[in-house]
């Protein structure tokens, strides 16, 4: 088949046009580099030694849609591109509503001119907003999200089960992500924050390779086993499979379907340190600072739907995490720049 990957050349977007490309798809990324890298698509080129379809460009551009869709027969479009940094958000709303709901919105007019009506869409935790409820499982009422990235989320997948109402032949998948972690194994690929991380591992491993003293972290008086945020993290490379499992999936789907991609279970930001210590064989140190504002305590996935449904269930363990993110960082100490 012939996907195209908005936001491809992004953390997520570029382990996912890898696995496409080793399933044998035909890949379109479109991207506009604000928080990508070029360099990620050559990398993922140099690892399967099939070529990479790339264009530069904004998802909001409807011409330059018209004309990929034109040029490129896609069946499935996988939908990353947008912002994702919760802070940002707060003191830039319209930015963030702008490119992750206008640009959803754009790209959806564009599928439909074109006849393609297979999406998935890159959602999040988030939209469960703070619920006591854990694990959180798709039947719960979505919240209250507690910031302008999350509340873009919830947006997108109400606009999108507008869309798949109106017209029947939309299959939507909503792909609700917990925490993605970890990189290609081959160390070659991953994730690459502009400035200072917001996210606890790649904090952690900037400060392994000595790009930052030391990890705060956001509280310890939390109501959780050890004081500390519990979250559920998942490998990077489990996520992209659920995708794969999803895309299958909806192929005989119509409508929207909605899959929590999680592990199943929570793990404390004190017993993330220890996994990244035993895997690295290197300490990491650490204060305890104030909790940071929006945090929640603790939340985790009923990944079962998804196993059930899409025969799919995360299989890397918190070591394999942190040792594949260990690699990259040691390898790529100033991300895709060094
Ligand atoms: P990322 O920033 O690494 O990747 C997003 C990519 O989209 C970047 O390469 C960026 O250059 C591109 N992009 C942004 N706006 C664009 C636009 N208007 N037009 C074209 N390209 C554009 O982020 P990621 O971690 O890979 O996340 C991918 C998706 O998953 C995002 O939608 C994000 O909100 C969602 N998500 C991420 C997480 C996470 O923790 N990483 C969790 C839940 C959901
Ligand atoms: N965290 C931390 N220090 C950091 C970054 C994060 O203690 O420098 C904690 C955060 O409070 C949360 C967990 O690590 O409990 C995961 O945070 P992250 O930002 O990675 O993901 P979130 O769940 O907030 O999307």
């Amino acid at each position: 088949m012939s996907i195209l990957v908005t936001g491809g050349a992004g953390y997520i977007g570029s382990h996912m046009v890898l696995a496409l490309l080793e399933h044998h798809h035909e890949v379109v990324v479109l991207d506009n580099l604000s928080n990508g890298s070029a360099a990620s698509l050559e990398r993922v080129a140099a690892l399967t030694g099939r070529d990479v379809a790339f264009i530069e460009g904004d998802v909001r551009d409807r011409e330059l849609l018209d004309r990929l869709f034109h040029q490129h027969k896609i069946d499935d479009v996988l939908h990353f591109a947008g912002l994702k940094a919760v802070g940002e958000s707060v003191e830039h709303p319209l930015r963030y509503f702008d490119y992750n709901v206008s640009g959803t919105v754009t790209l959806c007019r564009a599928m439909e001119a074109a006849g393609v009506r297979r999406l998935v869409f890159s959602s999040s935790a988030t939209v469960y907003g703070d619920n006591d409820t854990v694990p959180y499982d798709e039947a719960l009422p979505t919240g209250e999200p507690t910031n302008p990235y999350g509340r873009s989320k919830l947006m997108v997948e109400e606009v999108l089960r507008d869309l798949a109402r109106a017209d029947t032949r939309w299959s939507i998948a909503l792909l609700r992500y917990f925490n993605p972690v970890g990189a290609h194994p081959s160390g070659l690929i991953g994730e690459d924050p502009l400035g200072i991380p917001n996210n606890l591992v790649p904090y952690i491993t900037q400060v392994a390779v000595g790009r930052r003293d030391a990890l705060s972290v956001f509280g310890n008086d939390y109501p959780t086993p050890d004081g500390t945020g519990v979250r559920d993290y998942i490998h990077v490379m489990d996520l992209v499979e659920g995708h794969l499992a999803a895309m299958k999936a909806i192929g005989r789907r119509p409508g929207v379907s909605v899959w929590n991609l999680g592990g199943g279970r929570g793990y404390s930001v004190l017993d993330m340190i220890q996994a990244f210590e035993k895997a690295a064989g290197r300490k990491i140190p650490y204060r305890i600072a104030p909790r940071r504002d929006g945090d929640l305590a603790q939340y985790w996935a009923d990944a079962s739907k998804a196993e059930r449904e899409l025969d799919w269930k995360a299989t890397r363990d918190i070591e394999a995490m942190m040792a594949d993110a260990w690699r990259w960082q040691v390898n790529n100490p100033g991300g895709y720049a060094s």
